[in-house]
């Protein structure tokens, strides 16, 4: 039987309180990859930090699992950096949860744009060579005794609109069967917010995706698991 979980990066935003209502509506609990900046910054609110705060706690206070997302979703080419920026998105989920009163544990990462391959320019003998590496964010992770926490597919939902959310909704159900008939369940990749890019930070087909993807499921008898817990 078909299995899977969700998971959303970027948040907390103005589409995570309708998101949560639909998740705890179900009876499901996901994953929530916070953004430290857009939980302690509020760029998405006019810098209304309560209100992004009080969302990012209302999500682990529901039970859903909190990982990081890092503060500033740095590119991929500012590796370099990265250490630092995910040390201080650890913290910020630290503190959510010592706030909602849960015991300290491992917080897990997912690395902002995923796992990417590098390209670059390397000096070579006869001039240049372009050459595509592993992303060294790999090895960043590894120095700090973290793994990643990919995903089987994303969907591009950022660049969605209010009104995509049945198709969305098929092709998530399509990815899901997929999976199941090679034996694996699926972890599913949305977005509960933004970066401060042009996309901005709703995600209403999201929402609207999930609530048709759980009521079909439920229809179904597929069952859901909680990706990172534990
Ligand atoms: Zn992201």
């Amino acid at each position: 039987m078909p299995r899977f979980a969700l998971t959303f990066d970027d948040g907390p935003g103005p589409s995570t309180a309708a998101l949560l209502d639909v998740l705890r509506d179900a009876g499901i609990q996901a994953t929530f990859f916070v953004l430290g900046r857009n939980a302690m910054e509020a760029p998405w609110c006019g810098g209304d930090v309560a209100r992004a705060r009080a969302l990012a706690l209302r999500v682990v206070r529901e039970g859903h699992c909190a990982g990081n997302h890092s503060y500033s979703h740095l590119k991929p080419d500012r590796w370099r950096e990265v250490a630092a920026d995910l040390r201080r998105g650890d913290q910020v989920v630290r503190d959510l949860r010592r706030e909602a009163g849960l015991p300290d544990g491992p917080i897990p990462v997912r690395l902002p744009y995923g796992i990417r391959l590098l390209e670059q320019t390397i000096a070579a003998p006869t001039g240049t060579v372009n050459a595509v590496t592993l992303d060294p964010r790999v090895a960043v992770l590894a120095s700090m005794g973290l793994s990643h926490l990919h995903w089987t597919s994303d969907f591009d939902d950022w660049t969605l609109q209010a009104g995509d959310g049945a198709a969305l909704a098929t092709r998530m159900i399509e990815h899901i069967e997929s999976n199941a008939r090679l034996g694996l369940d699926a972890v599913l990749d949305l977005h509960d917010s933004g970066t401060g890019s042009s996309f901005g930070y709703e995600r209403p087909a999201t929402v609207e995706g999930v609530r048709l993807l759980l009521a079909e499921a439920t229809r179904r008898g597929w069952t859901t698991f909680t990706a990172g817990h534990g």
